[in-house]
Formats: structure tokens, sequence, C-alpha cells
């Protein structure tokens, strides 16, 4: 038995085997091979099964993100079936008696070079379309696939590391947990595991080895630890904690319908955060009052290619209509630092997260942010959404982007389309800038939410993807706090109301501060509503020593 310990990002107990994540090695082998029949039917072969998991694709994607979102896939396998691409391939395998592998791969940069040089925008986006399908029919052929789509039975994933769009594209149905050898409990990565409610543990280390591949592996997710080819007592104990654990949250469920009301009756929503169409089951299981954050770049991030106004107006009237009049707070694109597409054709930067991202890329590329306000406001038809902006510095950077909103509304209005006109306009308060300007930004706003991950970040000027920096990444800070006090303050001057998105929210030591503080709202993960409510339900903020406040005041 191998025991490792990381960090801990979602607690729960997993057992299964081991299955390691594996990305594609660019390096295609070029090699004469003699029996051409044998080589093309080598590709026939690579050709079904990529079209097969396509197809599942397909049907994952149509149940998660609609139609719109799902269609890739269709164009994908309308592309595999390309006579032109085809004939391409087979005819170097035939006439230069070269290996499938060499000839998809020249294929791929052909065929992507002349789209890439086409004068229409549709056409070149083509491009990344040929790569993708392409890499998909690689992968299979020299059995390294970029993704646990060859996943048949339930397994728990390790990898060096995960990166928030290959977290997003794992099939939920078969993850167990994951494991990585590095990473941050504060990364997108863990906070997707949260969302999902998988067993997680980070930064593991280097023992880790590629060897453990099918090995039997338990995550304790409650103490960070994972147990490879457990002994039987280890095995026994452990299943044992992942009984009762399942008991708790069974006895967890007998809260739902109940008030999140304090002893002396004080109430608070509670709300979940969510990052796909997919995670509303959750929600609604969990008995979320709402959505307080939908991280809407997860969208972004599942697909190729900039998602349309139309795939985008699917997945969030979906998730509008599927909350039937329960509050539904989009996220404006959060894009840039860790979370990357490759579409968006994003420079590497020396310091990321103080870097491109966010409201600053939707500034600076209106066409983007204007199709996502579109859709948003075109869903909002369809429920109760409310739009949020991100990573908000500056006054002036929420007033442009109401501006951008209204003008999307008026378009709107011209084209008939209908929209909620009294859609509620809210930002993040998650830049220290913006909680110590919260004065002016309270009059303007809506509502303020706030991201305390990256606060935290800001605030303490540490990286919260640096695991190395942990220790000093206190999100119980003083500074923190105050500046949380501070943003509530003013709000509630202004008569706006003020929630916590960020994963402070659902720190159990923090929730009777934060109701003396007023908050308004809290949103975590959909797996910590319930457990939440039990603990504002034992609060009693009358025993609470009116000193509790004096050291958050500014
Ligand atoms: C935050 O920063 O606290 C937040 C909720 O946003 P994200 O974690 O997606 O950056
Ligand atoms: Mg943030």
């Amino acid at each position: 038995m191998l025991t490792l310990t990381g960090k801990s990002v979602f607690s729960g107990v997993a057992i299964g085997p081991i299955q390691f994540y594996k990305r594609p090695e660019n390096i295609i082998k070029r090699y004469h091979i003699e029996d051409i029949p044998a080589e093309k039917k080598r590709f026939e072969d690579a050709k079904a099964t990529a079209l097969q998991q396509l197809h599942e694709l397909y049907e994952r994607a149509l149940g998660e993100v609609g139609e719109g979102g799902a269609m890739i896939f269709e164009i994908h396998q309308m592309m595999l079936e390309d006579l032109d691409y085809c004939d391409s391939i087979c005819n170097i395998i035939e006439s230069q008696k070269l290996n499938a592998e060499y000839a998809v791969g020249t294929t791929s940069d052909n065929f992507s070079a002349v789209f890439a040089a086409m004068d229409d925008p549709y056409m070149q986006g083509r491009a990344a379309d040929v790569r993708d399908v392409s890499e998909r029919v690689l992968g299979i052929l020299t059995g390294v696939s970029a993704s646990t789509a060859g996943l048949t039975a339930p397994a728990i994933i390790a990898a060096d590391d995960l990166a928030p769009s290959e977290t997003v594209q794992l099939d939920k149905s078969k993850v167990l947990g994951f494991i990585t050898r590095r990473g941050s409990a504060s990364s997108h990565t863990a906070i997707l595991a949260r969302t999902m409610g998988i067993p997680a543990v980070v930064n593991a280390g280097d023992a880790l080895d590629e060897s453990f591949d099918g090995h039997t592996a338990i995550i304790d997710g409650f103490s960070g630890t994972v147990y490879i080819d457990p002994d039987p007592e280890t095995e026994r104990l452990l299943r044992e904690k992942k009984r009762q654990d399942e008991e708790r949250r069974a006895l967890l469920l007998e809260l739902r319908g109940e008030e999140n009301i304090t002893l002396d009756g004080r109430r608070i929503q509670v709300y979940a955060n969510i990052g796909s169409p997919a995670d509303v089951g959750a929600v609604l299981q969990n008995d979320a009052g709402g959505i307080g954050l939908f991280r809407s770049e997860f969208l972004y991030l599942e697909s190729d290619n900039f998602p349309s106004e139309e795939q985008q107006f699917a997945a969030y009237r979906r998730v509008a209509e599927t909350m039937a009049g329960k509050k539904v707070i989009i996220r404006t694109l959060d894009i840039g630092a860790d979370k990357k597409a490759d579409y968006f054709g994003l420079e590497p930067e020396d310091n990321p997260a103080l870097g491109y991202r966010a409201i600053r890329i939707c500034l600076t590329r209106p066409e983007i942010f204007k199709t996502q306000l579109r859709a948003i406001c075109r869903a909002s038809a369809f429920g109760k959404l409310a739009v949020m902006f991100p990573m908000i510095a500056s006054l002036s950077e929420l007033q442009q982007s109401k501006a951008i909103l209204a003008e999307v509304q008026e378009e709107l209005r011209s084209e008939g389309l209908p929209f909620d006109p009294s859609l509620e306009t809210g930002i993040m308060i998650e830049t220290p800038a913006a909680a110590l300007i919260s004065e002016q930004l309270a009059k303007e706003a809506d509502f303020f939410s706030v991201g305390t991950n990256d606060l935290t970040q800001y605030t303490l000027a540490c990286d919260r993807q640096n695991q190395k920096l942990e220790p000093f990444l206190d999100p119980h800070h003083p500074a923190i706090l105050r500046l949380i006090k501070l943003a509530a303050d003013n709000a509630h001057r202004e008569g706006k109301w003020i929630g916590i998105c960020g994963e402070l929210g659902a720190d159990p030591a923090l929730t009777e501060l934060f109701l003396a503080m007023g908050i308004d709202e809290l949103s975590v993960s959909p797996a910590m509503v319930l457990p939440l409510r039990k603990r504002i339900r034992s609060a009693d903020l009358h025993k609470l020593s009116p000193e509790l406040l004096a050291p958050y005041q500014l």
C-alpha cells in the first residue's frame, strides 16, 4: 500500500481503479509500410471509432448544452466523412507507402492551411475543426488520447495537473474522483471538482507514478489522503467512512424545503455556483434558492471555437427555464489567467493573473462581449436572470459594461426580440480596488457578489495557482474580511444587496461573521448548500459578542 498526502478539494470518499489522463504526443512518427490494405484498414477502423465517439459526445452535449452546443460534434462527424479528406489520407498511404498517422497528420496540416487562408471568417474557423478531428483520429491510432473518452468503466483519474478546460470535458458519469501530482486547492480545476461534487486530492506529489495505472486507489477527501493498493484493513475503514458520509448526506437531504434562518430569526439566501447547464440537476437536488454564480466561461472552454449567440442562448435559456423563476446570476466571460481557450489567441503573459482577462478582454473585444450579452438578454425572457461583470476594478469599467449592455438591449428592442428590461446588473467584488471604491460602485450596480478567491489572491499578493504559496494564502486574513465588510456597508447604504460567491462563502467558521456583517446571500457549490443551511439554522446572532465586527471596521 502506498499512502500519498495532498490537498483535499472536496470531501467524500472514492474507491476505484486509477486511470491516467493522457495528453497527445504531438510527435507523429513517419515510417514505411508494406501492407497497404492493412494500413488503410487501420485508418478506416480509427475513423469508425472516432465517429462513434463523436456521436456519443453529440448525445451528451445535447443533454448538457442543447442542440446549438452539440452541433459542433455533428460538424466534426461530417468532416471526418468528407470524401476529399479521406481520399487524401488513403492516397498518402497508397502512393507514398507511409503509415496512417503520418497520412492523417499531413492531411490535417494541408486542409487546415487551406481553410485558414480563406477570406470568410467562418471557413477560417473550420481550420481548428480539421485539426481537432484529426487529433481525435491520431489519438485512436496511437492509443494516446487527450481525454478520458475511452473510459468504459468508472475510474479515478490521475494526472500531473488538469487544466480547467480538460476537467470540464471529463465524462462526469465515469469519474469517481481525481488525483493530481501538482495543482492548488484554489485553482479552477479544484473549484470544478467541488461543483461537480467529486472527491479530489491535488498536489499529491511525484510518487503518483504512471505505473499505478489500473491499480485500485482510495481517495479520502476528508483528510486529503490517497491510498494506492490499499491493504484490507484500510479498505474496510474507508468503505465504512464512505458509508457514513453517504448516510450523513442523506440526512442532510431532510433539510430540503427548510428555510435558511438563524435561531434568532435572521434569513439569508443560499444559492449555488455552477459551471454548466449540466450542474443544474445538483442545484435542484440540493434545494438551492437560486444560482448565485454561473461561470459562463466554461461554455467557452468546452468549445473549440467561440460559442455562437444561438449556442449560448440555448444554454442560458435552459438554465433559466429549469430554475423556473428562481434567480440565476450569469457572470459574463471570465476567460484568461488559468482559463484559456486556444481560439482566443491570447498571448503568453509574464503575470497572467494580473493580465489580460475577464472584463478587460470583453471591453477591448466588444464583439465577443456583445454576442454573450445578446444571448443573456434573450434568455432573460425565459426566467429570472441577472448579469454580473467579473474583475471590475474601476467605475468606468462598470459604466462601459453597462453602456454595451444598454446598446445590446436597444438592438434587441429594434429587432423585436423579447428580453427582461429589468434585468439586474451586478458586479463581482474581487479586486481590492472594487472593494475600496464600493461606495461609488454601489450607486451604479444593482448588487455586489464578493469573489473571495480572487480577492484573497489580489489582497495578499499570492497567486492562487501557486501551490507553494498555500501557507501564505490565508482567506481569514483580516485585510480580506475588512474589505468584505466595507463593501457590505457601502452596498447597504445604497439599498443594494451583497452576496459572496467565492469559496469562503461555504466556510462554516465564518458563517456567523458574514451574517453579522449583513451579507444577504451566500452562493456555494451545490453539495455545500445543505451543510450551510444546517450551519445557519444553528446560529444565534443574539449570542454574538457586540465586539465581533470591531476588528473589521475600516
Ligand atoms: C472568485 O474569484 O472568488 C470567484 C468566484 O471567481 P472565480 O473563482 O471563477 O475566479
Ligand atoms: Mg474570480
